[in-house]
């Protein structure tokens, strides 16, 4: 019997990933709420900072870009660097993406994911991520909340942001359940509608597109809002369009010998030392406003740039930030809330899906599964693609615009190894 692959996700990524496989002829069976990142997890009204010629999920057929959705809905067409996308268009195109392209996927969790019992195995913790002898013998068994128990030949992970929300030491000691939107702290994930902070008192920690537009938001919502910010000059925004440099060369994210390289040619990331990839992943296209975010902001948002956040505590039911100022002192900043747009972290031990046994067998470096060619994983028929492929095949994995690289190569390389 021919078993099926199994792609647990379904935002861009997984969509992507599914709708190759089935181009390509092989069985597959697609996992995970549409889109749900983006409509549960991202402040309602937001808008994206990638530009359109980098918000397409790439499809093996011509006619799925966001500029063919625009002319099937009969919305005016993104087109130009300056057109900036709503977040609400964004997700009618990943629907009419997924409704075209992965009419089949099931709307399921998957709750784990075994080896299946009695196959052999590849590599061991720290082992490398070369293939393996014998490429098709292991498979997966896959349980879903469903309660169906069924076999796969080989599973991609492309869960995306999913359980990976990342909130600093200092920040998490006040949230010793977790942080959560009625407590004094949460994480910006945690907010879909910005409107319950009307007339509040509000910290926004980060300096990040989302940190930025999220103090935006809640400040348009009438809430009084605090930007804190590590270090000197932290919150800045990225140039227009019209003043980018016209001798570099052109990328989805600006005009920059790196970031095009980064962009176009990710294959040879994976061989760079370890440390330097991390570092990348982190630093390029770190925090930095868009462009179209500043007058919004400006004169809107009160900015701290501090050295460090020292501690958080709760008085009276509020929380208290204590932060070391740039001259050395130490000072104490009230709100009623203080959100953490602190971002993600990938760290294969928070993707508790992925039964123990794997998880322990996975090479990993610093939370991350190190890749080798085609997204493979150390375990033979385990493949992961976004987030969690950042730190192998560079930041461009980040974004939307990385499904061009990544969906091509990870379903070809699926392909030829699990006929
Ligand atoms: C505030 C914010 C703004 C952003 N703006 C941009 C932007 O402008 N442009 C851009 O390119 N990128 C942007 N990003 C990054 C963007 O979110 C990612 O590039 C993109 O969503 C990654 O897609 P994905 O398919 O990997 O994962 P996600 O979109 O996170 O989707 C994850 C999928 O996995 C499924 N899933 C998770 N666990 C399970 C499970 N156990 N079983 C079944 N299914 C499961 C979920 O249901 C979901 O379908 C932004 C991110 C944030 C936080």
């Amino acid at each position: 019997m021919i078993h099926p692959v199994a792609v647990i996700g379904a935002g861009p990524f997984g969509l992507s990933t599914a709708a190759h496989l089935r181009a390509r002829g092989v069985p597959v069976r697609v996992f995970g709420e549409p889109m749900v990142s983006w409509r549960d997890h991202m402040p309602e009204g937001m808008l994206l900072k990638s530009t359109p010629a980098a918000s397409t999920i790439d499809a093996p057929q011509r006619g799925h870009t966001l500029l063919d959705y625009c002319d099937a809905a009969g919305i005016p067409r993104l087109v130009t660097d300056e057109d900036i996308i709503p977040v609400e268009t964004f997700i009618a195109y990943g629907e009419w993406f997924q409704q075209k392209l992965v009419p089949e996927l099931e709307r399921v969790r998957v709750v784990s994911v075994d080896r299946k019992a009695g196959r052999g195995r590849s590599g061991g913790s720290g082992g490398s991520a070369r293939p393996g002898p014998d490429e098709s013998a292991d498979g997966f068994e896959l349980k879903l909340d469903s309660g169906e128990l069924f076999t796969a030949r080989a599973v991609v992970v492309a869960t995306g942001l999913s359980g990976l929300d990342h909130l600093p030491p200092e920040l998490a000691s006040v949230a010793a359940d977790g942080p959560t939107p009625t407590g004094p702290v949460s994480h910006s994930s945690q907010h879909h509608d910005l409107s319950r902070f009307s007339g509040k008192e509000l910290i926004v920690v980060g300096a990040g597109q989302s940190a930025l537009e999220t103090a935006a938001l809640a400040a348009e919502a009438g809430a009084r809002v605090r930007v804190v910010a590590r270090g000197r000059g932290a919150v800045d925004f990225g140039a227009p369009p019209w003043n980018q440099p016209r001798l570099r060369p052109e990328s989805p994210f600006g005009r920059a010998w790196s970031l095009w390289a980064l962009s176009y040619y990710p294959q040879p990331y994976r061989h760079l030392p370890a440390r330097a990839r991390h570092y990348l992943v982190r630093r390029v296209l770190g925090p930095l406003g868009a462009w179209w975010l500043r007058d919004r902001f400006e004169g809107k948002v009160e900015v701290r740039e501090v050295r460090r956040i020292v501690r958080a505590q709760v008085r009276e039911g509020s929380p208290v930030l204590t932060v070391r100022t740039h001259e050395g002192r130490a000072e104490e900043l009230l709100a009623d809330h203080v959100v953490a747009a602190t971002g993600y972290r990938v760290d294969i031990a928070a993707m508790d899906f992925l039964g123990h046994e794997l998880r322990t067998e996975l090479a990993v470096s610093r939370g991350t599964p190190r890749l080798g060619a085609g997204y493979r994983s150390s375990v033979r028929g385990l493949y992961f693609t976004g987030l969690p492929a950042a730190a192998s095949y560079g930041p461009v994995m980040r974004f939307v615009c990385g499904t061009e690289f990544a969906s091509p190569r990870l379903t070809g390389h699926l392909a030829a190894a699990h006929r």
